[in-house]
């Protein structure tokens, strides 16, 4: 029987291995697949345009705004990002599981219309203190940037309560199998939507 696809949001702050546990997930499950996304921020050593993100300028990125190109978009970090549409909903369309690695601004943003048809996942770290360390070996930001995405990153964990699952990272293959899991018992639902105006079958 054929199912349309369902869409996964993973939100973290920086640093808490959410682009890590996701690519292990694509890795893992070939019926799932990620969406790229459009950003303004400039591109960091080793990234590619159109793996990690399609690198636009802002011109660019508000006339997509203008042609409703995006699922959602959100500033962050003084940066725009936003979900391509069209890709994603061609892919639910073919029955194939999107997952969205955005924050937590676009996710109430995909909350508000695919209620029903999507599973929110927080992913946290084991500490603050472990979110600082991370981000200080990462070292990508300049001072400034790793100030504002800590003090980001302390008001996105209090949104951790507003998702379907957390996942803490403390070590990356536990933090892994709870992520397959969530997927596949999600998948395993019988309906994300009430059907029959909500009525139940049975019982
Ligand atoms: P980074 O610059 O570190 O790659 O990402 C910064 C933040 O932007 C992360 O929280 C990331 O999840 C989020 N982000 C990446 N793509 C999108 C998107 O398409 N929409 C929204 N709302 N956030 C995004």
């Amino acid at each position: 029987m054929s199912r349309s696809g369902t869409l996964f949001i993973v939100s973290a702050p920086s640093g808490a291995g959410k682009t890590t546990l996701c690519e292990e997930l694509i890795k893992t499950l070939p019926e799932v697949v990620r969406s790229v996304s459009m950003t303004t921020r400039a591109k960091r050593g080793g990234e590619v345009h159109g793996r990690d993100y399609f690198f636009v300028t802002e011109k660019q990125f508000r006339a997509k705004i203008k042609k409703n190109a995006f699922l959602e978009h959100a500033k962050v970090f003084g940066n725009y990002y936003g979900t391509p549409r069209l890709f994603v909903e061609r892919m639910l369309r073919k029955g194939r599981d999107v997952v969205l690695t955005i924050d937590v601004q676009g996710a109430m943003k995909v909350r508000r219309n695919f209620r029903n048809k999507a599973a929110f996942i927080f992913i946290l770290p084991p500490s603050f203190s472990e979110l600082k360390n991370r981000l200080l070996k990462r070292s990508t930001e300049d001072h400034a940037q790793m100030a504002l995405r800590l003090e980001i990153a302390r008001k996105e964990l209090a949104c951790a309560q507003d998702y379907d699952f957390q996942v803490v990272n403390d070590t990356i293959q536990s933090a892994f199998q709870k992520l397959m899991a969530i997927v596949i018992a999600t998948r395993c639902k019988t309906a994300r939507e009430p059907r029959g105006g909500g009525k139940r079958r049975c019982g």
